[in-house]
């Protein structure tokens, strides 16, 4: 893949930063680089997925122009996720041509989400191309489990790739969809397993997306009844912490970690909301919790100047909603949304 050429990306020229009807300045894009994935996550996947299409999922070199577009209008952190973002070919052709914004200063941070199941192979170079932190999604450190989880998964290769980022100097968070009847008894020896290591830990919610072929309702653990039960364990301090996104922290006095608390049911969280999601389809979906999308695929397509590209995304930051609509009880027992997470990624 060749660069971005510098007319693409033209700091010379001064855009105005996004920001949306309520005043909220659009800076974190995260970006799904593909909607496949070498895992099928029960709370994620049907176990026969049917996936897009090459030709309507953007080209390495459409995705750095896209993600280029938007750190010119004011992003300063991007999160690649998926799908398995790792599982996309030529990854690592996409992160090298990224980390320019990063030497630059244009982008204060390139992060990725993994199931890290390919880290062993890529945790080297990730960092070589200046990544610094990475989450990896791990829910169970019981093999059996995390086979039932991930249908496909292998736990010993997802551990193997921790070591090989950590042997990196990649800072890794853990993420771990907290999971009625599967892995709510194990979320202490998470914690402990994870702040051992010197890991923040944070724990997910299950929301509502995509049709998977189970009830929601019978893997939705509210987080407040987890943390309830951990704090007639642990001392608990809250803290000030936050990243604009649906995420509490906590600091556990008795491992010294942080621990995080995802519940996007709630709507605490929207007021301070800074970001947008693109799928690899130029999709942008300006909430996860809502259906509103905008395309920019055909604007991206239809000429080589952003102009017109630039003309979409501010059309679709000024429909940037309130709030989201998640709703999981018996009365809806259809997802609230039709899409997967693997198609946003979270
Ligand atoms: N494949 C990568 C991974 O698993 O980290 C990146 C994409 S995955 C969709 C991003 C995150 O979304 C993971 O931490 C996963 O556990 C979480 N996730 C997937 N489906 C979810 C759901 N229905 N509710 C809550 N979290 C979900
Ligand atoms: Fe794949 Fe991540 Fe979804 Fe699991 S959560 S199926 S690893 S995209």
């Amino acid at each position: 893949m060749n660069s971005v050429r510098p007319s693409e990306f033209d700091t010379a020229v001064a855009r105005p930063a996004l920001v949306d009807p309520f005043g909220r300045a659009i800076s974190y894009l995260r970006v799904s680089v593909t909607d496949r994935c070498d895992f099928r996550c029960v709370y994620c996947m049907a176990e026969n997925m049917s996936f897009l299409p090459k030709a309507d999922v953007l080209s390495l070199e459409e995705l750095d122009r896209l993600c280029s577009a938007f750190v010119a209008r004011g992003v300063r952190k991007m999160r690649l996720t998926g799908g398995e973002p790792l599982v996309r070919r030529g990854i690592m052709t996409l992160v090298a041509s990224l980390s320019r914004l990063l030497q630059s200063g244009d982008l204060d941070e390139l992060t990725l989400t993994t199931n890290g199941s390919q880290l062993t192979k890529y945790a080297a170079e990730l960092a070589a191309h200046g990544v610094r932190r990475i989450n990896v999604s791990l829910d169970t450190l019981d093999a059996d489990k995390f086979r039932a989880i991930t249908r496909w998964g292998e736990l010993d290769k997802v551990l193997a790739g921790i070591d090989a980022a950590q042997a990196a100097g990649l800072k890794i968070k853990i993420n771990a969809v907290a999971l009625k009847d599967v892995n709510e008894d194990e979320i202490a020896k998470l914690i402990e397993w994870a702040h051992g290591r010197g890991m923040d830990l944070t724990l997910i919610e299950v929301m509502p997306l995509g049709e998977i072929g189970e009830g929601r309702l019978e893997q939705y653990l509210p987080l407040s009844m987890v943390r309830a039960r951990l704090a007639e364990r642990y001392t608990l301090e809250d803290l000030d912490y936050r990243t604009g996104g649906p995420a509490r922290y906590v600091r556990v006095a008795e491992t010294g970690g942080k621990l995080g608390f995802i519940t996007p049911m709630t709507h605490n969280f929207c007021e301070s909301c800074n970001r947008v999601r693109v799928t690899c389809t130029g999709t942008l979906y300006m909430c996860l919790g809502q259906e509103d999308a905008a395309d920019l695929r055909k604007p991206l397509r239809a000429s080589e100047s952003n102009e017109l590209l630039f003309a979409a995304i501010d059309e679709a930051i000024g429909r940037k909603p309130k709030g989201h609509d998640f709703i999981i009880d018996r009365r809806h027992k259809r997802p609230a949304l039709a899409r997967h997470m693997s198609v946003t990624g979270g």
